[in-house]
């Protein structure tokens, strides 16, 4: 099968990996022609270039760019497209996308790979990157049940863990467990800095270790895409943080009047609730 990717960063570059090493026929397409190059030295693309009309035989396409760049990118794909040919994209957010790209191309299955580091571009991407991670397809009434088997068989081809629900449920439950996260442990780094002794703060940079590490990870990463998550989840994402404001209050409050029975309360529920969040198996939602 022929497929085709369109920007070759970490997303792009890694499912191009992946594909090319199950031997699969790859075309890349990115805005540079020094990351084309190096997505064919890596072995991300079998060929690629910065014209989209070299994907004119492609039957899948992965669009890869940053979300702001995806409808703009399907109205250029449009006049160079086989009639068949299947559109996916690969974008933290769903329900503004879906809504954007099904009435330029009905043949399009949402679709979100949970999966990431800190870094980002070609140079970034990495073998098996989806393996064993949530891939959500977000198809609505109107998708061609074929496109989505063609897609869930990529899926299963990255070894990802499939699961399938409605656009606007992604984009709610992605605000509670990624771009609030995101937003926190920004909050913490930037609390941090907060520390007027330059001593101490020295100190506390040097004292960071593996607690840290955890919490300030998703923090620390690409600015450009936390900035879009904000932008196109904007009221899910203020839900969750307004939600965040009110435990953050309750917690001060709690420390604040010696409070350590409450605490230790809110504490142990937290405790108890967090495995729920990390081993949940792949299926079908039916959200
Ligand atoms: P990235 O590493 O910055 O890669 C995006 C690449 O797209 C850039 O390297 C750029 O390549 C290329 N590009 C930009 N505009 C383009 C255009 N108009 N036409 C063709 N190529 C273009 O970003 P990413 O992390 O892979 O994110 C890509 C998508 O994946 C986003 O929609 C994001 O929401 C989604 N996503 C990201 C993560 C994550 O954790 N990072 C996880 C899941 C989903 P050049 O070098 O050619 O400029």
């Amino acid at each position: 099968m022929r497929i085709g990717i369109v920007g070759l960063g970490l997303i792009g570059g890694s499912i191009g990996l992946d594909l090319c090493r199950a031997g699969y026929d790859v075309v890349g397409v990115s805005q540079r022609a020094t990351t084309c190059d190096q997505a064919m030295a890596m072995k991300a693309v079998t060929t690629a270039s910065t014209d989209l009309s070299t994907l004119r035989n492609t039957q899948v396409i992965f669009l890869c760019t940053p979300i702001g760049r995806i409808e703009p990118t399907v109205r250029q794909l449009l006049p160079h497209l086989r009639a068949d040919t299947i559109l996916t994209d690969v974008g933290s957010v769903k329900a503004s996308i879906v809504a954007a790209i099904t009435p330029l191309w009905p043949n399009f299955v949402g679709g979100h790979p949970m999966a990431g580091t800190a870094e980002s571009g070609i140079q970034a991407a990495l073998y098996d990157l989806f393996v064993g991670n949530p891939y959500v397809l977000t198809p609505i009434a109107s998708t061609p049940p074929a496109s989505v088997q063609v897609i869930e068989g990529l899926v299963a081809a990255l070894r990802g863990k499939l699961l399938c629900c409605d656009p606007a449920a992604h984009d709610r439950a992605v605000a509670w467990i990624s771009h609030l996260p995101v937003m926190t442990s920004a909050s913490l780094i930037a609390a941090c800095l907060g520390e007027t002794d330059p001593a101490v703060l020295t100190l506390a940079q040097t004292l960071a270790s593996s607690g840290f590490r955890d919490t300030s990870r998703v923090g620390g990463g690409n600015p450009e895409l936390g900035v879009m998550m904000a932008q196109y989840n904007q009221a899910a994402l203020l839900t969750a943080l307004s939600q965040y404001r009110q435990q953050l209050d309750q917690l001060i409050d709690r420390i604040a009047t010696d409070d350590w029975d409450a605490l230790h309360t809110l504490l142990h529920q937290t405790q108890t609730a967090r495995p729920a969040f990390l081993s949940s198996e792949p299926q079908e939602l039916g959200l």
